[in-house]
């Protein structure tokens, strides 16, 4: 696996909201919210591990300082999303962030559940980003319907299972962003669901169910990001159903 160096360029999508496309290889997108009262940051979602010098310097070029990334919101326990945490709790060692995940999700975080974190058979490990798997600390959203990441972002929290077991969306209904993680994505597209802990019909009914949030701001794990959340859910909802049709 490249070690890519490769910066990562962020936008902003709105006010204090920013996107981070993936620019290599298993790696996903990434957001940050800037509380404007504390220039505190909130980020969604972290990379593999290895893009992790890429995004602070993309966080940098627009000034968007890394040590004030106090809050990590975790979508889902793939090595896509989650093995930044390590690397994130490695130089961040004296001041490391919270990192908020959900149910399985959390669980498998807190074990150190390498199979987890590394799902069906790709031949690859965390020692190919440079990562070491070990227990953490998370702190578990199971439970909570609702979490305010700064005043003004008030995320709920839904459990939305068919990519994998600890899948969730943030949806925050006053900007109408919705962070789906791996369950959809734009162009129709939308997660797997033939990894263990995946599957079909609960995807369906995962994407059934944000097909019916308010969505303006659809900000998935991969691909691009979209201002007609709901015009992209819709379609991925069609698609994904054309599919259980064949089986
Ligand atoms: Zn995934």
């Amino acid at each position: 696996m490249p070690r890519s160096k490769a910066i990562k360029e962020g936008r902003k999508v709105f006010n204090n909201l920013y996107y981070f496309p993936e620019n290599q290889m298993l790696d996903c997108n990434q957001y940050i919210i800037v509380d404007q009262n504390s220039d505190e940051l909130a980020l969604f979602d972290t990379g593999n591990g290895a893009s992790l010098k890429g995004l602070f310097d993309g966080m940098k070029k627009i000034n968007l300082d890394p040590n004030n990334i106090t809050k990590v919101y975790l979508t889902h326990e793939h090595v896509d999303h989650v093995l930044g945490v390590y690397k994130i709790m490695e130089v961040m060692k004296e001041n490391p962030p919270k990192i908020f995940a959900y149910g399985d999700t959390a669980n498998i975080l807190k074990g150190g559940n390498e199979s987890k974190i590394f799902p069906g058979d790709w031949g690859i490990g965390p020692e190919m980003f440079g990562i070491e798997i070990e227990p953490l600390e998370i702190i578990d959203l199971i439970g909570l319907t609702e979490v305010q990441i700064f005043p003004g972002f008030t995320f709920q929290i839904h459990y939305t299972p068919g990519h994998s077991l600890g899948s969730i969306s943030y949806y925050e209904p006053n900007h109408r962003i919705l962070i789906p993680g791996d369950l959809v994505f734009t162009g129709g597209s939308f997660g797997r669901y033939d990894f263990p802990g995946g599957s079909l019909n609960k995807l369906i009914e995962s994407i059934k169910f944000v097909n019916n949030l308010d969505v303006k701001y659809l900000l998935p794990g991969h691909m691009g990001i979209s201002e007609n959340g709901n015009q992209q859910i819709e379609l991925s909802y069609r698609m994904v159903r054309s599919i259980r049709s064949f089986y």
